[in-house]
């Protein structure tokens, strides 16, 4: 947890030496504990309490790297316990399982590097294949390690309890930095060793929250810190009641032996077991989630739930307001108004291009907000259409002045006609009915 400006002070010399640059000791420690000044402008500070104070300055939760320089995945580094009071920052990846001795591996592995899928104009996809060892040697183990790199195109987590497998599999990977699971009370030094020499994060497996901590102090003695920590939990209830405490623990106390992003293993027959309890981990606070089935519908949920939970509270997510084309329309193509607010821009866009209606869309800047919200907030309004329509070049692309505006704000109808000097037309309140409205009312 960081130390107060007054805490700070008690550790410095309290000379006012005025060699930092300050008057008083007092005036450096305030400054440091807003993070106005690095500590090493202070020359005389001890080597003790300058360990002391980097330490209290550390995140209270780790920033992990897996993965290649250029593309890993980082992961905690979180700072808040609900998104509410900042944002969470570090999405969870999500991973997908694959056993090493599995006769079926390789069309697994292909299934997953073709899971990709567009959400709000993102393409968004599962990240690791974890690779659990159920080979029957070590050789096979690592033919398999570079296959799942290979064929999935995903990073990875390998996972085998035995060091010298480990290092068999994860050696020729090094430069590829796959996560290293499962440092646990029996191997920890042994898997320490191997994480530390190869440069590779490690997975620590542990029964429980009091046993993860144990090891992740024992495994940080070894010289390793690029740590990710399994308490044992496998049900959705016991993630949510392992992960919080860790959150909690971590942010609210300080406590270090817990400030290491969690990764969580879904367990449960099928698919539909799993989805519940790896969803609540999603939310509730893991770094990782891994799952054992390959369904798109699950890795489409869980990757659309993450990207809800680690979006800015503060910030809408949205798309630039302009006119979008749908299809090649043509001069005396239909003209759809809506916000910039990239959920509702994204949901009437699909359903104008399920219409096969090429269409305009006029989007119109009401700083991310649906098309209610806006309206209720002054932010979707008929000077606000009106100036749209005038600046954004669409009347010379069209040979009619008709707009459709979205059904939920139909009573501002009157006063854009009248601003504007558009035919004003009610179109359907919800995105659903627009291919119907366009194929039926707008033709006739
Ligand atoms: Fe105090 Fe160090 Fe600044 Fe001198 S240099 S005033 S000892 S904080």
């Amino acid at each position: 947890m960081a130390l107060t400006g007054l805490q700070i002070y008690k550790l410095l010399p309290k000379t006012n030496c005025k060699k930092c640059g300050f008057p008083t000791c007092l005036a450096f420690a305030m400054a440091l504990a807003q993070k106005k000044i690095e500590l090493a402008k202070c020359p005389d500070v001890s080597a003790e309490t300058k360990a002391e104070l980097e330490g209290a300055s550390a995140p209270p939760i780790r920033l992990v790297a897996i993965g290649p320089r250029d593309r890993a995945l980082e992961i905690g580094n979180e700072t808040v316990l609900f998104r509410h009071e900042l944002a969470f920052f570090h999405p969870c990846g999500i991973g997908l399982r694959v056993k090493s001795g599995d006769p079926g591996r390789r069309a697994r592995l292909e299934r997953i590097r073709d899971l990709k899928f567009i959400r709000v104009g993102k393409e968004v996809r599962p990240d690791l294949v974890a690779l659990e060892d159920t080979s029957p040697d070590a050789a096979s183990f690592a033919a398999a390690a570079r296959e799942a790199r290979d064929v999935s195109g995903r990073l990875l987590i390998l996972m085998t309890e035995d060091p010298a497998r480990m290092k068999a599999a994860a050696a020729p990977l090094k430069d590829d930095r796959p996560l290293l699971f499962g440092a646990t009370a029996a191997n920890a030094e042994a898997m320490a060793s191997v994480a530390k020499e190869l440069g590779c994060p490690l997975g620590v497996k542990a029964g429980s929250l009091d046993e993860a901590a144990d090891l992740t102090q024992r495994i940080a003695k070894a010289g390793v810190e690029d740590m990710v920590v399994d308490t044992g939990a496998r049900t959705a209830a016991q993630a949510l009641i392992d992960l919080t405490q860790m959150r909690r623990l971590a942010i609210r106390k300080g406590f270090r032996p817990l400030g290491y992003p969690p990764v969580f293993f879904a367990a449960g027959a099928g698919a539909l077991e799993q989805t519940p309890a790896a969803a609540v981990a999603v939310a509730k606070y893991a770094g990782i989630v891994v799952v054992d089935e390959t369904d798109a519908w699950l890795s489409l949920a869980l990757l659309t739930l993450r990207l809800n939970v680690y979006t800015d509270p503060q910030k809408p997510i949205q798309v630039e307001p302009k006119v979008y084309k749908v299809g090649e329309p043509k001069e005396n193509a239909p003209l759809l108004v809506t916000t910039n607010f990239s959920l509702t821009y994204f949901t009437v866009e699909s359903e104008v291009e399920a219409s096969r209606v090429p269409s305009f869309i006029l989007v119109v800047n009401t700083e991310g907000m649906s098309v209610l919200t806006a309206f209720a907030a002054d932010k979707l309004t008929a000077a606000g259409v009106t100036k749209a329509l005038k600046t954004s070049g669409i009347e010379g692309q069209l040979r009619h002045k008709k707009v459709i505006l979205p059904g939920y704000v139909a009573v501002m109808s009157g006063a854009l006609q009248e601003e504007s000097g558009w035919e004003v037309l009610v179109g359907p309140r919800e995105a659903s009915a627009i291919p119907a409205y366009l194929k039926t009312i707008w033709k006739s």
